[in-house]
């Protein structure tokens, strides 16, 4: 499929951000986005690269009314040298195609999204940021078109890619987070959306991360849904915990968003020796090890920050400190090397990085 590019006028571009260290997150966004449309019938259609803009919704979009919305968040990243590199993005794809299933959304063919991508990233590669940790985000999405009330799947779809600049997640070094145990909201249940970057997910999340920061908390540690017992994320992220010489998270299956961050982990430590499992972790197991010495490190992962450290957690009204607040030493071992493939500073033994300039 040939992707048409419509560029803005170089004097009519935005001014990009003078400084690098006050980007944050989420706030800033480039000239350009890719975009592509879906009718049933017909396919996926004219792909371009084109003015970054508002888009032309009908007040009955059924995106609006009914949820059928789903994205990801993945980044370009500047060598040293200049270099553009994606990390791991097929992945990405992939798990966009699985949340589209669910849905009853169409798939996206990867060739097209990834060319798409690249287009994009290469057309707005003066955005991507120079300093060391800041990055370009990239947020593909999907959502519904058609005009009418009414609960079923669409049949007309948008899918476009916007991105912008983002700062380091850690300028000035870890901080341990403070997380809070929530036992009277879920995120996900089995059978449900858990597993998708779906739009309703994050709504549902809304209510008990308010409740978290009000007490004073940066996020919240979700239970599983049926025993409340069992630790299944942190905030928008997966998480770890290391018990003794093991490190933990809980096992995918439906309720858990499958983190790229999360199997990049997995693989790392497993290539380390470090003894790695995937199973259910209690509430009770967290707390009887935080007692008798033996709960060493906690960290969430991502996208975003890659690993954030977890110093607290707050259940049933009482806080446990894990690693006496302090960031643990796997949990910065992991970081700096994840973050040093991502950047291309050191050898990629598993093939993740994707160079595109
Ligand atoms: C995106 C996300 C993650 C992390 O996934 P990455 O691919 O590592 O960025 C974890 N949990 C939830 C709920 C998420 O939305």
């Amino acid at each position: 499929m040939e992707i048409s590019i419509v560029q803005v006028d170089p004097e009519k571009r935005k001014a990009k951000p003078k400084d690098e260290s006050k980007l944050g997150f989420g706030r800033v966004f480039t000239d350009h986005m890719f975009t592509m449309t879906y009718h049933a019938g017909q396919g996926w259609r004219d792909p371009a690269v084109r003015p970054y803009g508002d888009l032309h919704l009908d007040p009955a979009a059924m995106c609006l009314h009914y949820g059928q919305l789903i994205f990801e968040g993945m980044k370009a990243y500047r060598g040293k040298n200049g270099e553009i590199y994606l990390f791991r993005p097929e992945e990405n794809i992939r798990r966009m195609n699985e949340s589209a299933k669910r849905l009853c959304m169409p798939a996206l063919d990867p060739e097209v999204f990834l060319e798409g991508l690249k287009q994009l990233v290469m057309l707005e590669k003066d955005w991507i940021p120079k300093s060391s940790g800041a990055s370009l985000y990239i947020r593909p999405t999907m959502i519904a078109t058609e005009a009418a009330l009414g609960v079923h799947p669409a049949d007309s779809y948008l899918f476009y890619i916007i991105v912008g600049p983002v700062g380091a997640y850690y300028p000035e070094g870890f901080s341990p987070t403070k997380i809070y145990v929530v036992e009277e909201y879920i995120r996900s249940a089995p059978g449900g959306i858990g597993y998708c970057k779906a739009a309703g997910n994050y709504a549902a999340s809304l209510m008990a991360s308010a409740m978290a920061i009000e007490k004073g908390y940066t996020q919240v540690l979700w239970l599983d849904a049926v025993n409340r017992k069992y630790v299944e994320e942190v905030g928008t992220s997966n998480i770890f915990f290391v018990i003794d010489d093991e490190l933990i998270t809980p096992p995918l299956g439906g309720t858990i968003l499958p983190g790229v961050t999360r199997d990049s982990v997995l693989r790392i430590a497993r290539a380390w020796g470090v003894k790695v499992s995937e199973r259910p972790l209690s509430m009770e197991e967290i707390l009887a090890a935080c007692q008798d010495g033996s709960l060493r490190e906690s960290f969430a992962s991502g996208t975003a920050a890659i690993v954030s450290p977890i110093g607290q957690i707050c259940y049933r009204n009482r806080e446990y400190a894990i690693n006496e607040g302090r960031t643990g030493k796997l949990t910065e071992r992991l970081y700096e090397e994840i973050l040093r493939i991502q950047y291309g500073e050191k050898e990629d033994p598993f093939g993740w990085r994707l160079r595109i300039a």
